[in-house]
Formats: C-alpha cells, structure tokens, sequence
C-alpha cells in the first residue's frame, strides 16, 4: 500500500496530498513568537501542532528544513498599523530596554519548548539580526511601484496587487468594516500595511536602524517574507502559523513576496492551528485569561502531560481548556508511563498492524486524536511487551511523550508538588475568601509568601508559583 500525506491546505481549502517541491527535500516555516511576554497555552498549542507536523514529515522519510523567526521588533498593538510597539510598551512597564525584554522572553521561550519535547527549528532568525534584508526587500517592492509613502512610514500599496485577499477569501473592499477602528488617514486602502515605520520625533525608540526612507523600524510582516525567502527560496513547501494570522499577517507575506518576486505561489502549503480557549474565549494576553507553562508546573502537572492533552484534540478544532482535564491527561500519561516502566524487556520486533494504522492516522492530516486512541489499543492488546515497546518507540518518534525510554526519573519528578503545608495553607486561603474573611485570607497569604511561594489568582482558581 502506498503511502500518502494528506494535509489541509487553506491556500486550496482542500485536504491535499502533499509533495515537495524538491525531491524528498521539506522546507518548512513557523511564524515565531513574539517575545514581550511569556508565551502563553495557547501559542505553546501552535508550536506543539507545528512540531507534529514536522515529526510526520521526518516519518515519511522527508528531510526538513524547519525556519522559524523570532518577532522582536515592529509588532504593534493594533493590526492597522497603529498604536505600541508591544516590545517597547513592555520595555516601558518593566523599566528595562526592548532588548532585554526581547531576551528575557526569548529565554523562556526555549525552555518552554524543550520542557514540551518541541524540537527546535534547525534555523532561528531574530527579525533585528535581519535588518537590512528587510530593507532590501522593501527597495525591490518600491522599484517595482508597490509602495507609497506617508508622514508616518512606508506602505504597500494593496490595489497595485490584484489577488491581494485570497487566501482568506477576503474582497480588499471587505477590510474597510474591520479597520474602521484605528484608521490611519493617509492610507490609501484599510487593507495596505505598513513595510517601514518612522520613529516618533517625541520619544527615543530603543531599537530605530537607519534606512533610505529615514530612522525606523520594520513593519511586522516583512521580516516573515524576508527570512523564508532567504532561508528557504522565493518559493517553499509549508508554512505554518495559528488561524488569526490568516486574514492580516499571512495575506500580507504573500503580498510582499509575490510583489517581489513575481513568482506565485510563494508558499504551496498553507496551515494553520486553530486557538486554545478557556471558557469559550481566544486564550490571549489582551483577554487577560493567560495560563502558561509555569502555571502549570506550579500545580504540580508535567509539562508533558500539556502536550498529551493537545494531542487528543485535532488541530484544526478549538481546544477548551480546563485544569481538570489536565489533571486528567497526567494521571493517563502517568499511568502509561508506569505501565512502560514496569515491563522492561528487550524491544523486538513491533505490531506492525498498529504500526500501519498509526502512520495512517497521522497521515490523514495529523490525526492525532486516532493516534492516540490506536497507542491505548496497542497497550491493551494481547501482543508481547518486547512488541509492544518497540511499537510505542515507533510512535513517540512522532507522539514525543517519554514513551520510548523510561527514564525512572521522571516517574519521581512527574508530580512537581507543592510541599503539603503550603498547599493546606492555599486550601485555607480559599475556604476563607469564599467566607468573605478577607483578613483571615491575608494572613494565609502572608504565610504562603513566608515559605517561598507567590499566589497569582486566575480566571481558573489560585496558581502558585516559587518565589
Ligand atoms: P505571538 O507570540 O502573538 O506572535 O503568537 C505566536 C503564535 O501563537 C501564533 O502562531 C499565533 O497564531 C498563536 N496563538 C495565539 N493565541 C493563540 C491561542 N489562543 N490558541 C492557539 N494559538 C494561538
Ligand atoms: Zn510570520
């Protein structure tokens, strides 16, 4: 039997076979984090999909090139090209530089990935480490009349772009309701973007380059057109990113790129995930119902077990958060983990009935629900355990669970608790603010603080975190 990856492509908005476009050779990019704040469920959700899809690559014998940049400059609050830079506000509130804030985050970023057995991308590119490519790139778009200029920046022009808007099915005259907010007077269309902002005169911007249409920074898009194309050539096989990218930031890559280079398409595949949200919101930092991984830690759950709860969820389906699904996606892993643990024999040959039925699960567009609905079967079924564990390895290479080497460690480390004393004193704490003993309840929490731990409340119940 043949075997085929099939991947929902929005570019088609048809479940398509995919092909390299080179031989067996991948290239693959990820739109990068924005590094103001630390990464949040839901973006964690967006790289956990983006490393499946990679593994599966890997699986089928494909060699990848995975890109992925780091947004450090140039994001601002609003998608109309108005309002903050969100690493200068950062900067502001934590009195720090933009460029400490960039690295600090950054810095948590990877470690997140690691604790969620996310490979890293074979090449990261910081967009303020490619500075003067964007600037090239925008002096071809100007060469070729794709841009004007206003008080304020440099902009491409959206009408000088006829299929501008297909990728979310969206008319150019449709964008006119969703800007309406924030317009900027002097562009020409609400669907143009900016390629190039001036710095402000009244305040000193931390990061502000030279260029030949004066001081400023990047728009936020062209750094994603400027990295893949250098990484990866004018035109590539995948790129990936989280659906709210579709409309705004997406389209316009394809914009700048296509412009540029006169080749369409620029990406062949199209993917993306779709949003974690807690109780029925967009899990986001502008919602204010942020969770991150450090949370989770704290409440004694493996990060491990955050992924193994994504992966019951397809991709391209909402994913509800909840703590008690959580709680319950860790004693499932834990258990499968001591099932593992527990009957060490040599790997042997595996089932290569299950073998077959897993590739095929995640072959059908990352099916990962059926895949891990295939791995309990196999775990429940009659074959040997050598059999078995040499199936689960097979698995994990695209699964990423632990389930391939017991390591004794994790099974101790697995449950990261809170020292008894601490947590009875959080149980106190909430029984008393339930009473509405709010004095009562300041005394636990100076207790609480007394032996090491913070309490931050969230939409979800109280979090604590070392100190
Ligand atoms: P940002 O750091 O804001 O640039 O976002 C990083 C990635 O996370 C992007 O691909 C977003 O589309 C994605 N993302 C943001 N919020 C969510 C969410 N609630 N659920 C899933 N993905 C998200
Ligand atoms: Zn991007």
């Amino acid at each position: 039997m043949k075997r085929e990856l099939k991947l929902y492509n929005t570019r088609t908005r048809s479940l398509d076979v995919f092909q390299p476009l080179h031989g067996k050779k991948v290239g693959l990019y990820t739109c990068g984090p924005t590094v103001y704040d630390t990464a949040h469920l839901g973006n964690l959700r967006s790289y956990i999909f983006s490393d499946i899809l990679k593994r599966t690559l890997t699986m089928n014998g494909f060699q990848v090139k995975h890109v992925m940049n780091v947004t450090d400059v140039g994001h601002l609050t609003s998608d109309a090209d108005t309002g903050e830079d969100k690493l200068q506000r950062a900067a502001k509130a934590e009195h720090q530089t933009a460029w400490d804030i960039a690295k600090k985050y950054e810095t948590q970023f990877w470690h997140d990935i690691k604790e969620l057995n996310i490979l890293p991308p074979d090449i990261i590119v910081k967009a303020t480490d490619r500075i003067p490519d964007q600037i090239a790139l925008i002096q071809i778009l100007e060469k070729k009349g794709f841009t004007y200029t206003t008080s304020d920046g440099v902009y491409f022009d959206t009408a000088k772009f006829p299929s501008y808007g297909a990728l979310s099915r969206q008319k150019r005259e449709d964008k006119v309701a969703g800007a309406r907010v924030e317009v900027n007077q002097e562009k020409r269309h609400p669907a143009d973007f900016a390629v190039w902002k001036f710095s402000p005169t009244d305040t000193k911007r931390d990061m502000e380059w030279q260029s030949p249409w004066g001081k400023g920074f990047p728009g936020w898009h062209i750094e994603c057109s400027a990295i893949s194309m250098k990484e990866l050539g004018d035109q590539f096989d995948i790129h990936t990113g989280g659906i709210d990218h579709i409309p705004v930031h997406h389209e316009n890559e394809i914009a700048q790129s296509e412009a540029a280079t006169g080749k369409s398409p620029f990406v062949n595949f199209w993917l993306h995930g779709e949003f974690l949200v807690i109780p029925g919101k967009r899990m986001g930092k502008s919602e204010g119902n942020v969770i991150t991984l450090a949370d989770v830690i704290a409440k004694g759950v493996h990060p491990l077990a955050f992924r193994y709860l994504c992966l019951q969820t397809h991709y391209r389906q909402k994913m509800n958060f909840n703590w008690e699904s959580l709680q319950a996606a860790q004693i499932g892993l834990e258990k499968i983990w001591h099932q593992i643990d527990e009957h060490q024999v040599h790997p042997k040959i595996g089932c290569a009935e299950f073998e077959q039925r897993f590739a095929a699960a995640v072959n059908h567009d990352l099916d990962t629900p059926r895949a891990v609905a295939i791995m309990h079967q196999l775990l429940k079924s009659e074959y040997p355990w050598s059999a078995k564990l040499q199936s689960l390895s097979v698995f994990d290479r695209v699964l990423a669970l632990g389930l391939s080497s017991v390591d004794p460690g994790r099974l101790h480390t697995a449950v990261r608790e809170v020292p008894a004393g601490v947590a009875q004193l959080l149980e106190q704490r909430e029984q008393a603010r339930q009473k509405k003993q709010w004095t009562l309840a300041d005394t636990f929490r100076r207790e609480i603080e007394a032996s090491g731990y913070v309490i931050k409340d969230t939409d979800t119940g109280p979090v604590l975190h070392k100190k």
